[in-house]
C-alpha cells in the first residue's frame, strides 16, 4: 500500500508527490494523458517566479524528472473512482488495476470546454484542435480560426499567425478579454483578423475533415460561411470531478470545495490545483496547493 496516491500528473499532483517523497512517504502518481498537465500546451511561461521564461513542456519534464529522482512511482491510467475504507483508500482505474493508498490527493485539473455543436467530437483531430503548440504545424500555410477571445485564444492565435496563411479570431462577446499586450501584438499581424460579436453556428466537413464554419453576426442576426481547415477552440476549461462527488463537495461549476489546507470532507482525501474551487488558476497556485495538500496528508497520517 502506498502512503499517498496522487490522481493527476500536472503541476499540483507532481508537487504533492515531491513534498510527500521529501517527507519519506511512498507516492504513486497516476496520469491519464500527459505528465505536466495543461501547462504543456503553453509555448512560453513567463510568470512563474524565479524563471524568466520556459516552455510548458520543459517545466513538465523537469518536474517529472525531479519526482522520479526522489523515488516516485508513476502509472499511465485513468482513475474512475475512489473507494473509502477508512485508513485505506482503493483507487479504481479504467484499465482494471486497483491501487491501495493511505491518502489520496486529487489533482485532476480541468479540461477544454467544447462549443457543443453537432459533429464537434468527430472532427477533433480532423480540423478541430485545442492546442496550437501541439497541432499548429499540421495547418502550415492554411486558413484557420480560433474560437475565443481570452488569453489562451490570443496565445494560440499568436503562435498560429507564424505558421498559417490566415488566422481569424472569433469572439462571441463584443470585445476581446485577453491581455492588452497580446491584443496589441495581434493587431500588428497582417494575417490576423479579429471578429467580435460572432457565434459559430455550424461546422462544415468533407471526407471527415473540417472545411469551414457558419458564423452568425449577433448584431444583425446575419449568417455567413467562413472557409477554414482548422479550428482551435479556446473558450475555457471545465473540471472533470463528477466521479469524486461521493467523497467531496462540488460547487455549482463542479469544482471541489476544500479547506485552506486542501482537505475534502472525507478524511484522507485532498484536492489540489485547478480542480478545486479557487479564484486564480495558475501554475504558481497549483504547486502551492500540491505542497499544502501533501503536508495536510502527512499531518493526518501521524
Ligand atoms: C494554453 C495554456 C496556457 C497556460 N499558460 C499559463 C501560464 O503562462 N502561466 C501559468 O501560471 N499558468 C498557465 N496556464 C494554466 C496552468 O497550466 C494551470 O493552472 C496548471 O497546469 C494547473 O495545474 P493542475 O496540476 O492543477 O492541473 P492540470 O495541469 O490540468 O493537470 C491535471 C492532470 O490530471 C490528469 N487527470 C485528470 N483526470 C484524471 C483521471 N481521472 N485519472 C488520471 N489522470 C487524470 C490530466 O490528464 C492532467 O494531466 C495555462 C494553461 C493553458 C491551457
Amino acid at each position: 500500500m502506498y502512503d499517498m496516491i496522487i490522481v493527476g500528473g500536472g503541476p499540483a499532483g507532481m508537487t504533492a508527490a515531491l513534498y510527500g517523497l521529501r517527507n519519506g512517504k511512498s507516492c504513486l502518481v497516476i496520469e491519464k494523458a500527459t505528465f505536466g498537465g495543461q501547462i504543456t500546451h503553453s509555448p512560453r511561461v513567463e510568470n512563474y517566479p524565479g524563471t524568466l521564461q520556459m516552455s510548458g513542456n520543459e517545466f513538465g519534464e523537469k518536474l517529472l524528472d525531479q519526482i522520479l529522482h526522489q523515488g516516485a512511482d508513476i502509472e499511465m491510467a485513468t482513475v474512475t473512482g475512489i473507494r473509502d475504507q477508512g485508513d485505506m483508500k482503493l483507487v479504481d482505474t479504467e484499465e482494471g488495476t486497483v491501487f491501495e493508498g493511505r491518502a489520496v490527493i486529487l489533482a485532476t485539473g480541468v479540461e477544454h470546454r467544447r462549443l457543443g455543436l453537432p459533429g464537434e467530437e468527430e472532427l477533433i483531430g480532423a480540423g478541430i484542435s485545442f492546442c496550437a503548440t501541439c497541432d499548429g504545424d499540421f495547418f502550415a500555410g492554411q486558413d484557420v480560426c480560433v474560437a475565443g477571445g481570452g488569453n489562451s485564444a490570443l496565445q494560440n492565435a499568436m503562435l498560429l499567425s507564424g505558421i498559417c496563411r490566415s488566422v481569424t479570431i472569433l469572439q462571441d462577446l463584443p470585445r476581446l478579454t485577453g491581455e492588452q499586450r497580446l491584443q496589441d501584438a495581434l493587431s500588428e499581424k497582417a494575417n490576423v483578423k479579429i471578429l467580435t460579436g460572432v457565434a459559430i453556428e455550424k461546422l462544415h466537413s468533407e471526407n471527415d475533415s473540417l472545411t469551414g464554419l457558419t458564423i452568425c453576426h449577433k448584431e444583425n442576426g446575419s449568417s455567413s460561411f467562413l472557409p477554414c481547415t482548422g479550428l482551435f477552440i479556446a473558450i475555457g476549461m471545465v473540471p472533470q470531478n463528477g466521479v469524486f462527488k461521493g467523497l467531496t463537495d462540488l460547487d455549482q461549476a463542479g469544482y471541489m470545495d476544500v479547506d485552506e489546507n486542501c482537505r475534502t470532507r472525507t478524511r484522507g482525501v485532498y484536492a489540489a490545483g485547478d480542480c478545486r474551487k479557487k479564484h486564480v488558476r495558475q501554475v504558481a497556485t497549483a504547486v502551492a496547493d500540491g505542497a499544502c495538500a501533501a503536508m495536510a496528508a502527512i499531518e493526518d497520517m501521524q
